[in-house]
C-alpha cells in the first residue's frame, strides 16, 4: 500500500485526487517566471478536522504540503513543489456567522474576498482589504500574503483586519488564536504570526474578520500630469496636505495605453502619470475636489472630481483592469516594491530607465498612497530563455532599487519563491535566523511549504 492509499483511507472519497489533468490544473500560481515542480496529488478536504488528518498523515510520512488558495498569487507562494500535496482550500467556503452588532464576520478560509463583502453589505458593513483579485482570491490565500489593496491607504492592509484564526500546525493540532474581541493582549500575539505566513507554518481554516461600517458616500478624482515630476509634485502635495484619500492610485503612460489597448477608457494616451483618488463620508465630494485642486496647482493637465456613482466606478475600473490587460498581451511578472511615498518619482523613473536598459517592457500601475507600486514586467514567450534572464535582472534591479530608497522588496504580495534571493539583502542575517527559529519550533520536519516565504 503506497503512502496515498493510506490517506485515502482515512478521508471521504473524492478529497484525494490524482487524476494528472486534474493536478495540472493546480501546478502554478500566476508568477509565470517560475518552473513548477509534479505534485503527488492534490487534496480538497471540507473541513479542519480532515485537514488534521492530513498533516498528521505528512508529518507521519514526511511529505511536503504546498497550501493552495486560488492560486493568484504572484510570488510562486502556492506552485508545486517535487513530490508534494497540494492542500486546495476551495471547498471550505462557509460564510459561518455574520455578527452585526460586532462587526464581525466568521469565515472559512475557502470563501472567496468579494463573496464577504456582498453577505455583508446589506447590513451596512464591509470588509476593507480589496486585492485587485478580489473577485478570484480567498482569504486564506488573502491572509497567508497579508494582501493589500486599494482601500489600505485608508483602512490598513488584511492584517488590520483580522481578529482571530483557526490553524492546523503541521503535527495536526488544531490553534485557535486570538477571538471575537476588538482588544486582546492575552500572551503573544499568534494571530499575526500566521498573517502574512505564506502556508509555511500551517493551514489556515477558519479566520474571524472585523468589518467596518458602510461609508455614507464616496466621491473620485483623477489628474492627468504630462511628466512625472509634475505628477511627484500632485501627490506630495496631497501628502503634505494632510488629506485622507480612501484609494490613491497611479497609472503610468504604459499602463494607460495597455488598459486603453485592451478595453476603451477615453484616458489620456499621452499623460505621463495618472491619479486616481477617492475619499469617503460626509465631506467626500469636497475632499475629492479639493485632492483634484492641489494636482491643477502642481501642473495637471487636467483635474477633476464627481461623486457621479457610474463615472467614479468607470475611473476606479480602468485602475482595475490594468492587470487583467496585463495578463491578456502575454506573460507577465508583477513586483510589488514598496518605497517612503514621497520617493515614488524617483523609483518610477528608476523603473524606466530598467525598462530601457533590461530591453523589458514594463507598466507600471500602483497603490501611490502606500508607496506600493507594480511594475508589471510584460513577457512574450516563456520559453525565450535570453527574455527569462533579462525579466530575472529587471526584477533583480527593481528590488535593488527598492532597497536603496528605504523600501521594500515586498509590500502586499509576500516573498514567495520569487523574491526569496533578496530578502536577506533587506531583513538581514539576524532576522532570518530569528525566522528559521520559529520555523523549526512549528515545523521541525519543514514539511509545510519549505523554501517559501522566509
Ligand atoms: C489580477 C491580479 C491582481 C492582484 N492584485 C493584488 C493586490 O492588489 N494586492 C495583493 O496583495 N495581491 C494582489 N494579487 C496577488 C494575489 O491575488 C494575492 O496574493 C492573494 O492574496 C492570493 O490569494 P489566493 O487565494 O489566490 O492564494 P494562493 O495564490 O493560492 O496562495 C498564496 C499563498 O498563500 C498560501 N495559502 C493559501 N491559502 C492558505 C491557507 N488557507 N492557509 C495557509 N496558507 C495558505 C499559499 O501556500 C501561498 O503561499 C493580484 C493577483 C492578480 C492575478
Amino acid at each position: 500500500m503506497t503512502d496515498l492509499d493510506s490517506l485515502r483511507r482515512q478521508l471521504p472519497v473524492g478529497i484525494v485526487v490524482t487524476d494528472p489533468d486534474t493536478v495540472e490544473g493546480y501546478r502554478r500560481d500566476s508568477s509565470d517566471l517560475l518552473h513548477p515542480g509534479s505534485p503527488l496529488a492534490v487534496l480538497r478536504p471540507t473541513s479542519a478536522l480532515q485537514v488534521s488528518t492530513i498533516m498528521k498523515w505528512a508529518t507521519a510520512t514526511s511529505t511536503v504540503v504546498v497550501p493552495r488558495g486560488a492560486g493568484t498569487g504572484a510570488s510562486g507562494g502556492a506552485t508545486a513543489l517535487d513530490g508534494c500535496v497540494i492542500v486546495s482550500l476551495e471547498k471550505m467556503t462557509a460564510i459561518r456567522d455574520v455578527d452585526i452588532a460586532n462587526q464581525i464576520v466568521v469565515v472559512e478560509p475557502g470563501v472567496v474576498n468579494a463573496d464577504v463583502g456582498r453577505a455583508v453589505a446589506e447590513h451596512g458593513l464591509f470588509y476593507p482589504p480589496d486585492p485587485g483579485s478580489f473577485e478570484i482570491s480567498t482569504i486564506g490565500g488573502n491572509l497567508a500574503t497579508n494582501a493589500g489593496g486599494m482601500r489600505c491607504v485608508k483602512y490598513g492592509v488584511t492584517r488590520n483586519s483580522v481578529l482571530g484564526l483557526e490553524v492546523v500546525l503541521p503535527d495536526g493540532r488544531i490553534l485557535c488564536t486570538g477571538g471575537r474581541t476588538v482588544k486582546n493582549v492575552a500572551g503573544l500575539d499568534l494571530t499575526h504570526l500566521f498573517v502574512g505566513s505564506e502556508g509555511a507554518l500551517g493551514i489556515i481554516t477558519s479566520a474571524t474578520l472585523r468589518l467596518r461600517p458602510r461609508p455614507s458616500g464616496t466621491a473620485t478624482f483623477v489628474a492627468s500630469f504630462p511628466d512625472l515630476e509634475s505628477g511627484g509634485r500632485g501627490l506630495n502635495a496631497i501628502f503634505a496636505s494632510g488629506a485622507t484619500p480612501s484609494i490613491l492610485e497611479l497609472m503610468d503612460c504604459a499602463t494607460i495605453n495597455m488598459v486603453e489597448d485592451y478595453r476603451r477608457m477615453d484616458l489620456d494616451r499621452d499623460a505621463d502619470l495618472l491619479i486616481i483618488g477617492q475619499a469617503d463620508g460626509d465631506a467626500a465630494l469636497p475632499e475629492a475636489e479639493a485632492m483634484a485642486a492641489i494636482c491643477e496647482a502642481m501642473g495637471a493637465d487636467l483635474a477633476m472630481a464627481t461623486d457621479d456613482i457610474a463615472e467614479s466606478e468607470m475611473f476606479i475600473q480602468a485602475r482595475r483592469l490594468a492587470g487583467w490587460a496585463a495578463m491578456a498581451q502575454g506573460p507577465t511578472v508583477s513586483e510589488d516594491v514598496c518605497v517612503p511615498r514621497t520617493r515614488l518619482v524617483e523609483l518610477l523613473e528608476q523603473i524606466h530607465d530598467i525598462s530601457t536598459e533590461t530591453r523589458i517592457r514594463i507598466a507600471t500601475v500602483g497603490h501611490a498612497g502606500d508607496g506600493n507600486v507594480h511594475p508589471i514586467l510584460l513577457l512574450t514567450d516563456l520559453d525565450d530563455e535570453d527574455e527569462q534572464a533579462r525579466a530575472m535582472d529587471a526584477v533583480a534591479r527593481i528590488c535593488a532599487a527598492a532597497l536603496a530608497l528605504g523600501g521594500t522588496i515586498t509590500g502586499e504580495h509576500g516573498v514567495g519563491e520569487l523574491k526569496l534571493p533578496w530578502l536577506e539583502q533587506q531583513v538581514g542575517r539576524t532576522s532570518l535566523d530569528v525566522q528559521a527559529s520559529i520555523k523549526r519550533a512549528l515545523d521541525p520536519l519543514s514539511i509545510m511549504n519549505p523554501g517559501r516565504g522566509f
